[in-house]
């Protein structure tokens, strides 16, 4: 007779479907330890949803006995919707769940049998109490000191660290920190006496994990209790767990071994949190029965990106890299990655700017392209220049530039400056002077500070700085109420999108994401890797740093689907000396043909660069995004035919209403300037004015054309009059 199945529980048979040969053994392995090592895109979220199904059917476990733990809510959220698929949503319900919500849970049910009525409250930050603690400790209390603080204590506690052993292990591992570890160490002391001096007892997210491991491990009757109720555990993103989650894992396991971990070793970008694939890598150490499935054919990009990463982090030494798998892509052929190399950062952002109206006019959604960076200071050049082409983009994982809290205190700080009754008459190279007095005040020192977050802010005012340089080149007799206006315009001009836009995110966020198309910016010596991995004259001196910023490029690459762009900037601003070189890591990877491989040469030996654009009423070249777009210098006299942009202004207030859009989303002041002095007379003329791709030119390349020939022949018809 057929063995009857309950109607909710899913039949094995599906589940095996749709798995490749190495996915199929990881879900039929027998109850016990699995660990399955899985580049990216090779379908480990699906293998282990599918096993926990397979488990399931099988008899071998209840829905309900069953663990499931990742790191992000994202991701938690991403494998109960997988799991949901494959009918164990609802009744037959798994628990999938982050370490924290985990805990949260088990705490709060065993709280009273382990601390009785003693009451406690979660706190959702850290940051008033490291900050009470910063001041008693004579510290500053300014945001990203204290911010850097509560990740130094984050990091010590995920890390196991008790606060006496901080000095030692921050030296040990090279930390960061913000002050001499032995300050560190001090308000550390202080934070945890201030929580629990409190009345009741105040939880940090890492405390839940102690005392969940501490419940467990000195309470019999909890642990009893808990292990009769879970019996299988299973563990996504492994690499990133922390020695803490591990001492909560091994708590609930109990000595017991039904464990299924995935991971990529070649994937930790983390460890600066205390993440550490090692206990991905000893898997097998551990538990020398484990079943080992490695995962090698990638399903998400193109031959020609999975062998571009394949290259990356081929390149890897050390012990993860003895780790790597090769990928092998199983889509369909794509392009070719593009590597790109330029004069200065506005050029760059404007040639990146270019190929996203392309890719847009080809039909690739906006929110299917991606730029993505080091760090978020860089994401000002890309942000101006979509503005400026009229492309809509949100920036994910933080603000925009001018909604950074250390831009708005700078911004703020200048209009001060700008209302002192003895502003001193302040242009062209003074004026710069000036805003870096001023600036000086928030954190602009001439070196780069140590601590992740005052370097965030540091890089935010050295990008205004630029800005402000940039704007004198266009403009020599610049004053600083002008240039609090200009600031105000490119703050207005840049509010976040109504529509889905290109994304623009860091490389840390990106972690997990994919796009179609993505370009990674920015690649220059000293930004990947970043400069405070590397010692004097670039030599590395933290050779384990170096392979986690290796990493970062890997993870850049395995997000693209099918468009891949690598570019770097030789200086910073337009028209600066060109002292920077392409990243270390992609010394071998420009292949010999391609344009970057025959400018990237030493500076001595380097051939003629591609021309930079040039005037096109003085010939000199152009520096800066706007001087660009219009094709001319701001100093040369405008041949702008002011009453066709007062025609083009109406036209585009009408669509903007009519589209319910900003009108910028329209065509950016620059671009229609442009069209004015240009007077476009055909499509290709049209298309080759920087912000005007096929989509433009589709949506309004009639309009305008028609706005441009009435406006001719009303001229020519008026000169004739005049003769
Ligand atoms: P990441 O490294 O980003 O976490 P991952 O290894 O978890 O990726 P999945 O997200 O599970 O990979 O899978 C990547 C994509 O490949 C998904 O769209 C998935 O449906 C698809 N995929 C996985 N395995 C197969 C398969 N055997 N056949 C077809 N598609 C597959
Ligand atoms: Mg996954």
């Amino acid at each position: 007779m057929m063995e009857r199945v309950p109607v909710s529980t899913p039949s094995p048979r599906p589940l095996l479907a749709g798995l490749d040969p190495e996915q199929a053994a990881a879900v039929r392995a027998p109850r016990g330890p699995v660990c399955v090592l899985a580049g990216a895109g090779t379908g480990k979220t699906r293998t282990i949803t599918h096993r926990i199904a397979h488990l399931v059917s099988a008899g071998h476990v209840r829905a309900d006995q069953v663990l499931a733990v990742t790191f992000t809510a994202r991701a938690a959220g991403e494998l109960r919707g997988r799991l949901r698929t494959l009918g164990l949503g609802e009744a037959n319900a798994v628990q999938a769940r982050t370490f924290h919500a985990a805990a949260l849970r088990q705490l709060r049910y065993f709280w009273p049998q382990v601390v009785g009525e003693v009451p406690w409250r979660l706190i959702d930050s850290k940051f008033p109490i490291v900050s009470q603690a910063a001041h008693r400790a004579g510290l500053s209390t300014v945001t990203e000191s204290v911010r850097d603080l509560a990740g130094e204590i984050e990091w010590a506690k995920a890390s196991l660290i008790a606060p006496e052993d901080y000095p030692a292990a921050a030296a040990r591992q090279r930390r960061d920190t913000p002050y001499e570890p032995s300050r560190v160490a001090e308000v550390y002391i202080g934070y945890e006496a201030l929580k629990s001096s409190a009345e009741g007892m105040l939880l940090d997210f890492d405390d839940l994990l102690l005392h969940t491991a501490a419940a467990l491990e000195e309470y019999p009757a909890v642990a009893e209790e808990f292990r009769g109720r879970y019996r299988c555990f299973v563990v996504d993103e492994y690499q990133d767990v922390t020695p803490l989650q591990q001492r909560v894992l091994d708590a609930w396991l109990g000595g017991r071994d039904d464990l299924t971990v995935v991971g990529d070793a070649n994937q930790t970008i983390y460890s600066f949190t205390g993440a550490s694939p090692a206990y991905l890598l000893d898997f097998s150490r551990r538990f020398p029965e484990a079943t080992v499935v490695r995962l090698e054919r990638d399903y998400r990009s193109t031959p020609q990106v999975v062998s571009l990463a394949n290259r990356v982090i081929g390149a890897a030494r050390g012990r993860i890299a003895g780790t790597r798998l090769q990928l092998i892509g199983q889509r369909a052929e794509g392009p070719e990655p593009v590597f790109a190399e330029f004069d200065d950062e506005p050029a760059e952002a404007l040639a990146v700017t270019k190929s996203i109206a392309r890719l847009l006019g080809s039909g690739v959604p906006a929110a299917e392209i991606a730029v993505l960076y080091r760090i978020n200071a860089q994401s000002e050049a890309y942000e101006q220049a979509l503005t400026e082409a009229g492309i809509a983009y949100q920036v994910r994982g933080g603000e925009g530039f001018f909604q950074r809290p250390e831009v708005r205190q700078a911004v703020q700080a200048l209009r001060q400056t700008a209302n002192r009754d003895d502003l001193p008459d302040a242009r062209g190279a003074d004026l710069v002077t000036l805003v870096r007095a001023a600036l000086a005040r928030l954190g602009l020192t001439s070196e780069e500070p140590t601590g992740a977050q005052a370097r965030e802010r540091w890089s935010s005012l050295v990008a205004l700085v630029q800005l402000t340089e940039e704007l004198v080149e266009q403009d020599s007799d610049l004053e600083l109420p002008a240039l609090l206006r200009e600031l105000a315009t490119r703050a207005e001009a840049r509010h976040p999108p109504t529509v889905q836009g290109v994304t623009l995110a860091s490389l840390h966020a990106a972690k997990g994401l994919e796009w179609d198309a993505v370009f990674l910016v920015g690649l220059a010596d000293g930004t990947l890797p970043i400069a405070h991995v590397l010692g004097e004259g670039g030599t590395v001196t933290d050779e384990s740093a170096l392979e986690e910023e290796r990493r970062l490029l890997y993870v850049g690459v395995t997000r693209a689907r099918e468009h891949l762009r690598l570019s770097w900037a030789l200086s910073r601003s337009a028209g600066g000396r060109k002292s920077r070189r392409r990243s270390r890591f992609l010394n071998e990877l420009v292949p010999e043909n391609s344009p970057a491989s025959r400018i990237a040469q030493p500076a001595d030996r380097r051939a003629p660069t591609r021309k930079h654009p040039t005037c096109r009423i003085c010939g000199r070249p152009l520096l800066g995004t706007t001087s660009t777009m219009l094709g001319r210098c701001s100093r040369c006299p405008a041949d702008l035919d002011v009453g066709l942009l007062t025609a083009l202004q109406d036209w585009r207030k009408e669509k903007a209403d009519e589209l319910s859009v900003p009108h910028f989303v329209v065509f950016s002041d620059t671009t229609l300037t442009a069209i004015a002095e240009q007077r476009p007379g055909d499509d290709r003329a049209l298309v080759s004015i920087p912000g005007i791709g096929a989509k433009k030119l589709r949506q309004f390349g009639a309009d305008v054309l028609a706005l441009v020939h009435s406006r001719e022949r009303a001229q020519a018809h008026k000169s004739a009059g005049e003769k």
